[in-house]
């Protein structure tokens, strides 16, 4: 699947994700339009593959960046009941699906970028600078880019404990850390791969959902390849 969707341009990219049925949402395929890749990935910016971004990190492949955009939209765009979603990604690296998400929670929500390492911290947000888009986003606080250790969640000590609609993590946990399931509002819908050992693939999506009434329920997706969760290397 990873090379199908390979363009020669941003908008050759995002079309084949659509053609091959990776995206089919008409807003994330909008959302994705917006975004040039080119700020985000150092090489290789337009195929259908990760790519390294330095410290042992990577950027995602489109394909992964689309489906977890594809199963987080709902909890994503803002609606009558829920104007002001916030979203949380969790180790967000080159800072692309922040941006991606900021595109698609409009003007009242919010998504934060959280980020163990410092420098990846600051890439994010020095990516997200690249275009006028991005650098309005950073400026009203659409987007935001924090450090910290991810698997606590997002919510910074001294400020208030709002949960999060929406919670995607980019590197394989352990576990369906508990942080993360309180923090998550009910409703509300977290993207995480989770290491474990069956069937060949040491890494699987799961979909895990809070229902109004804070009912969980957890959905494995499909086999993957993150870089782990981990602790923060030491300086
Ligand atoms: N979504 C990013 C993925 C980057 S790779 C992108 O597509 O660009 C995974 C990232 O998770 C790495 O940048 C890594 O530094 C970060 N990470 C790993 N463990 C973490 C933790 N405990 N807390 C926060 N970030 C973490």
């Amino acid at each position: 699947m990873a090379w199908r969707s390979s363009g020669a341009s941003n908008r050759d990219l995002i079309e084949n994700l659509w053609r091959n049925k990776l995206i089919t949402h008409p807003q994330v395929k909008e959302a994705f339009l917006k975004v040039d890749r080119g700020h985000y990935a150092p090489s290789f910016a337009y195929d259908d593959s990760p790519q390294p971004i330095g410290h042992a990190a990577t950027i995602s492949a489109p394909h992964m960046h689309a489906s977890a955009v594809e199963h987080l939209l709902p909890f994503l765009t803002p609606s009558e009941t829920h104007p002001r979603r916030r979203v949380l990604d969790i180790g967000s690296g080159s800072g692309y699906l922040t941006h991606v998400m900021a595109e698609l929670v409009g003007p009242e929500g919010t998504v934060v970028g959280i980020e163990h390492i410092a420098p990846l911290r600051d890439l994010g947000e020095r990516n997200m600078g690249k275009s006028a888009e991005g650098r309005a986003f950073l400026e009203s606080g659409r987007a935001k880019f924090r450090v910290g250790d991810g698997r606590k969640g997002g919510v910074e000590e001294g400020e208030e404990a709002e949960k999060w609609d929406a919670i995607h993590v980019g590197a394989a946990a352990a576990e369906v850390h508990d942080a993360l399931l309180q923090q998550l509002k009910a409703p509300g819908r977290m993207f995480i791969p989770v290491d474990d050992e069956v069937e060949g693939w040491s890494q699987h999506i799961w979909c895990v959902d809070k229902d109004e009434k804070g009912e969980v329920t957890k959905r494995k997706l499909f086999g993957v390849r993150y870089v782990p969760l981990t602790d923060a290397p030491k300086a």
